[in-house]
């Protein structure tokens, strides 16, 4: 169907062709009469399918009737990043060239005296990301009432960054009779009880399976040692060894390493910048701007800075980092072959990913292939020490998969499994067992207390299965083997760890700042 056929105005259209394309992507030709006819509309689409004019458009052809009046915005559209709200006011500026609306964005790091300024003008779009929003409500510069249609784009990316609290309060403060068009790329449970308690009767839109990734990208593993420095090398000999290069988008996990690799990649003479959540607004868009501009040919980032960006023609992703999370794969990769063009994902994989891999594999339902019928790297030096400390102390066995740290979370099943096992043992052998898991976890504190300081301490082969018999007598244990005397120093706790103090906390992710804090200290 033709961008004619779709109902937008005639300046809409005239701004269409200006942008030379020549008909709609699905989730335009889908969304679009929908969002005109004023129904609520749910739109399962990843970035890349043309979704910010699946909104952009309509919105504009509506907004040409009617006037905006000071400190009540007309339509509020809810980013979670800085970067994507400001994309998303770009694509105002590109489509609205022929209009004369008052496009307002409203995010961190920016002045309020300039943003109130904006708003007491009067302002059709205020695109805006929820904090900064909540904030000027707060201080009174701002009435949602009139607001007529609301979009909450990117909505999975807001429940990954503790948006969703912030989300519902926006939702109940906006008009209950405002048209509501809320995007997403995946929909966990979260993120459908909240389209069933804001959409009224939505019209469904989705244009790919939730999870996948884009057949236009070329994806490939390449196996690496796990050393920093060989992981650096594998990535400059990506870089260099790499087909129909124009430039590349390199992710890693950490911000700290974002900050390491570009470096690196600064004094090895490569043409970079970098991107992560702790660089101020100012420094963030000039990197964006010279990595667009192709002022520089690579840009390092980390997940968080990153998602949604919509940087045309990004030849190929690097992950310096397979992605802890799976969801990130089809992210970052989605940075590459955009509106139909292809691209190049690759991975670099160390011994200590396989469970990230296999992970990934199964959420985008298909094998990854391995550069030149390689596989996954034999265990190295660099890595072995690592794991073998983790198994002394009681963590994963030698042939266990590895990660870089136990994820409670991540077997879903094998916990359903270990607790229907709890469940069906008798009383008397459960409190055998508990008995013996405590004195084990005294015995592993012990360890830690009287190992940690000593740095070349000869590594112990991890003991599998239930704890060896010649620790069932807590008088033989490891730091308690000698007899205490009463004017001995005691090291923590000594022997006496509650055990509810050995229990490992997960973190809860509230906000954007927790998570990159987290990020940081992993
Ligand atoms: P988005 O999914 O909104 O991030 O858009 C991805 C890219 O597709 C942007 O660079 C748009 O400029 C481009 N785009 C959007 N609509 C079309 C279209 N109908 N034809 C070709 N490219 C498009």
């Amino acid at each position: 169907m033709p961008f004619s056929k779709l109902g937008l105005s005639a300046k809409v259209l005239a701004a269409v062709k200006a942008a030379g394309y020549s008909a709609p992507t699905p989730i335009q030709e889908q969304a679009i009469p929908h969002v005109l006819a004023r129904r609520d509309v749910l739109g399962i689409a990843q970035t890349g399918t043309g979704k910010t004019a699946a909104f952009t458009l309509p919105m504009l052809t509506i907004l040409e009737h009617g006037r905006a009046r000071a400190r009540m915005p007309r339509t509020l559209i809810l980013e979670p990043t800085r970067e994507l709200a400001a994309q998303v006011q770009e694509s105002f500026e590109k489509y609205g060239a022929g209009q004369k609306l008052n496009v307002a964005l409203l995010i961190g790091g920016v002045s309020f005296d300039d943003q109130d300024a904006k708003l007491i003008r009067g302002v059709d779009v205020l695109i805006a990301t929820p904090g900064r929003l909540l904030d000027h409500f707060e201080r009174g510069r701002l009435l949602l009432t009139g607001v007529e249609l609301l979009v909450i784009d990117e909505s999975d990316r807001m429940l990954d960054m503790g948006f969703i609290p912030d989300i519902e309060r926006i939702c109940k403060l906006v008009p209950f009779t405002r048209q509501t068009l809320f995007f997403s790329a995946t929909m966990p449970p979260e993120i459908t009880r909240l389209t069933e308690t804001f959409l009224h009767n939505p019209v469904r839109v989705e244009v790919s399976r939730a999870a996948t990734t884009a057949d236009n990208i070329t994806q490939t593993l390449v196996p690496s040692g796990g050393a920093p420095e060989e992981k650096r090398s594998t990535l400059r000999r990506l870089i260099r060894g790499a087909d129909n290069f124009k430039n590349a988008i390199i992710f890693c996990n950490r911000k700290r390493d974002v900050q390491v690799v570009y470096r690196s990649l600064e004094k090895h003479g490569f043409s970079v910048g970098a991107l992560h959540g702790d660089m101020d607004q100012r420094a963030r868009m000039a990197a964006l701007d010279s990595f667009r501009n192709d002022e520089v040919q690579l840009l390092v980032c980390s997940d968080v800075a990153a998602r949604g960006l919509d940087i045309p023609d990004v030849s190929h992703i690097i992950n310096y980092d397979a992605p802890h999370h799976s969801e990130d794969y089809v992210h970052r990769i989605g940075r590459t072959g955009r509106a139909g063009k292809t691209g190049v994902a690759l991975t670099i994989v160390t011994r200590a990913d396989q469970r990230s891999i296999a992970e990934i594999e199964k959420l985008i339902a298909r094998k990854i292939d391995w550069q030149e019928g390689a596989e996954m790297p034999p265990e190295d030096e660099g890595e072995a020490p690592a794991r073998e400390r983790r198994g002394a102390r009681g963590g994963r066995h030698r042939g266990e998969p590895s990660g870089d740290r136990p994820r409670l979370d991540r077997h879903p099943e094998r916990g359903a499994e270990s607790r229907r096992h709890h469940a069906e043992r008798p009383a008397q052998e459960r409190v055998a067992a508990e008995k013996e898991r405590s004195a084990n976890s005294r015995r592993r504190h012990a360890e830690r207390s009287v190992q940690e300081p000593v740095a070349a301490q000869p590594e112990r082969a991890p003991a599998p299965g239930p704890a060896p018999a010649r620790f069932a007598d807590p008088s033989q244990r490891r730091g308690a083997a000698r007899p205490r005397r009463d004017d001995e120093p005691v090291i923590g706790l000594g022997d006496h760890v509650p055990s509810f103090l050995l229990r490992p906390v997960p973190k809860r992710v509230r906000h954007a700042h927790d998570r990159e804090r987290i990020e940081a200290e992993e």
